[in-house]
């Protein structure tokens, strides 16, 4: 007997979680008690033993945070906790009574009854398992629905009776979720904070590149403001931000703007669909301007200003750069004096790209990750689907920013760094082709951009073949972009070349196709399997009649020669109908999307 209480007390002591199963397992000790002590005495004293137990497991598990409930083999509520009893909208005279109608839960995407769910039998041999849902929905009587984890339970009761016993568990797991959001929230003014921008920045991203827009990063911060606190002293100060993000409030729900609480006193807009600078600096200037007679403190009219860094995407710099450069073009503003704003551009801190500055930048650029290779989808001219895309390189600079290629492949071209970036956008594409293929992306083939300093290095083909070989990438979906000058270069001497990199499987693109002077006969010997027509020649082909029947005459021309032909540098629909017209094969151009980062390509092969 004591030994029987010694475990019984450690039960009750061990209840923590699973105290749902001490509990089920206690109330069969009890049973078991009553039943094996049989003389009048000992069962009277036994039952004042039990009902000091009860009592005390019934005051333990009300203190419990999960919901208990125990019910019989024909699942009448034997006992429930009471926080089970507020989880599922019951009041106490419920005990006693079969649970219906029952409460639903939702375990995976169906609603059904708590006593369906219940009820269902285990199919398992020997042992019955506990049945566990996590993260499962449960809707109570007045239809409000709780997040819970749901274990369940079955006790066999042998040495009292053949019944099984059912033991329900509920875990509210609505509080947890509060507590993690508040982790995204500011503590005073509870709007969301630096956690929750980097959270939110990616999606904005993609929804810019995705409607080809730019977005605003506005940040705001008070002038002075350890000096207004010292003066009004810190609660004082902080009813002040507390007004003035009700101000900002207010303001989000007008307009494309969601404001966070960043830091301190700093607060940060994001404004979409931005229309211009001048657009944005205006509605910082209105921002300024209600709170200089904003806040009054027992009579007295404070003044306030605040400073505000703007950064613009795609002007200010990359995705990743974005926000500090809001922060540089705070600081600046700050620097500059009171209310003042300033607006990141790279370009505006250098009047002009320092060459030495780029020479010697490559290198560590290069190894610091700051070159990045994008994405332009290629679409079939008449049903739009995607069949390729162009690889073009991007330098996203600490001090420049943005450097358009134009600046630097010249430049890289004259060091003979691009042998080496060359390299590695090869090597990029390749290892992305496979994880492509990998994740069964529709797919796609990839033309990269050659330099002619990399064809004269003559160890290009070889380079190619051993990284097709190291990638096991399909040949079939690799393509190189030669411009129209490069391929006449030394005329037999480089076609021959060409001919050795086309045995490798892949193809070659005739670039900037009507830019320069190819004679048809050459073009006939040359092994290119597309033509792309240069942007210049398609820009004013709405309307010019010339233009029109050049472009008809190269593509019958290109299509003559056994090549397919694709035109860059389309903008318009108008365009896109034009050229489908003239029988023109794929269509490169703004008008289907900018190049991408990888990442939101990806959405597009989707
Ligand atoms: P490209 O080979 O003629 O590349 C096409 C350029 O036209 C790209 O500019 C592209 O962004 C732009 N473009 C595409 N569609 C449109 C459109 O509808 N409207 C307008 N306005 N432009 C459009 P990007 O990326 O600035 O590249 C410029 C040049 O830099 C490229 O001209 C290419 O010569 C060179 N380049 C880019 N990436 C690489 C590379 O990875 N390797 C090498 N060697 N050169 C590269
Ligand atoms: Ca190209």
């Amino acid at each position: 007997m004591d030994n029987n209480i010694a475990t019984f007390q450690a039960w009750i002591h061990g209840m923590g979680n699973d105290g749902y199963m001490y509990s089920a397992l206690g109330i069969t000790i009890i049973l078991f008690m009553i039943h094996t002590y049989s003389t009048a005495r000992e069962k009277k004293k036994l039952r004042h033993t039990v009902n000091a137990y009860i009592e005390v497991f019934q005051k333990a598990f009300d203190l419990s945070d999960d919901a208990l409930i125990i019910l019989s083999t024909s699942y009448k509520v034997i006992y429930m906790n009471k926080t089970a009893m507020t989880l599922l909208g019951l009041d106490k005279n419920i005990i006693d009574k079969v649970l219906t109608p029952m409460p639903k839960i939702k375990r995976k995407r169906e609603w059904e009854s708590l006593s369906t769910c219940i009820s269902e039998k285990v199919v398992s041999k020997n042992t019955t398992p506990v049945r566990a849902y996590p993260k499962s929905i449960l809707k109570d009587r007045r239809d409000k629905e709780t997040e819970i984890n749901l274990f369940i339970d079955t006790v066999k009761m042998t040495e009292v009776s053949t019944g099984e016993y059912t033991v329900v568990s509920m875990h509210d797991l609505s509080q947890a979720n509060a507590h993690a959001q508040m982790e995204y929230k500011h503590s005073l003014t509870k709007l969301p904070n630096q956690l929750q921008i980097l959270q939110d920045l990616p999606a904005l991203f993609s929804k810019v590149h995705i409607e080809n827009n730019k977005i605003a990063l506005i940040l705001l911060d008070f002038d002075n403001f350890t000096r207004l606190r010292s003066i009004i002293g810190y609660e004082q100060a902080n009813k002040v931000v507390l007004k003035f993000s009700q101000y900002l409030n207010t303001i989000v729900s007008t307009f494309n703007i969601s404001v966070y609480h960043t830091f301190d006193n700093h607060f940060l807009l994001t404004v979409s669909n931005l229309e211009s600078i001048e657009a944005i600096e205006n509605f910082v200037k209105e921002i300024q301007a209600k709170l200089a007679n904003f806040y009054k403190m027992e009579d007295v009219n404070l003044h306030l200003t605040v400073s505000a860094g703007i950064a613009v995407y795609p002007d200010s710099g990359s995705t990743r750069q974005l926000l500090d450069n809001a922060y540089k073009a705070l600081t600046k503003a700050e620097n500059d004096g009171d209310g003042k704003i300033e607006v990141f551009l790279p370009q505006k801190s250098q009047s002009k790209y320092d060459e030495l500055t780029l020479h010697n930048d490559m290198e560590g650029g290069l190894a610091r990750g700051e070159f990045e290779v994008y994405y332009q989808p290629i679409v079939k001219a008449d049903t739009h689907e995607i069949v390729s895309a162009e690889a073009l390189i991007r330098w996203i600079h600490p001090t420049y920013g943005f450097i358009p290629p134009d600046v630097f492949i010249g430049l890289m071209e004259k060091t003979g760094f691009i042998v080496k970036l060359g390299r590695f956008i090869l090597e990029e594409v390749l290892k992305q082709q496979k994880r492509w293929e990998l994740f069964k992306f529709k797919q796609i083939g990839v033309s990269i951009n050659v330099s002619m300093v990399e064809i004269a290095t003559g160890e290009f083909v070889e380079h190619v073949k051993e990284k097709l070989a190291y990638h096991r990438v399909n040949p079939e979906f690799i393509k190189f972009e030669i411009t129209e000058g490069m391929a006449m270069i030394g005329e037999g001497e480089t076609e021959k070349y060409f001919h050795r990199l086309k045995k490798l499987g892949v193809s070659i693109l005739l670039d900037d196709f009507g830019t320069g002077y190819t004679s048809f006969t050459y073009l006939k010997k040359f092994p290119a399997d597309i033509i792309k027509i240069d942007k210049t020649l398609v820009d004013y082909i709405l309307e010019n009649e010339e233009d029109q029947r050049i472009v008809k005459a190269m593509i019958d021309l290109g299509h003559n020669l056994g090549m397919k032909i694709v035109v860059e540098g389309v903008e318009n629909k108008a365009m896109v109908t034009m050229l489908d017209s003239y029988g023109c094969d794929f269509i490169q151009g703004y008008y289907f999307s900018k190049p991408l980062p990888v990442f939101e390509f990806q959405k597009l092969l989707r």
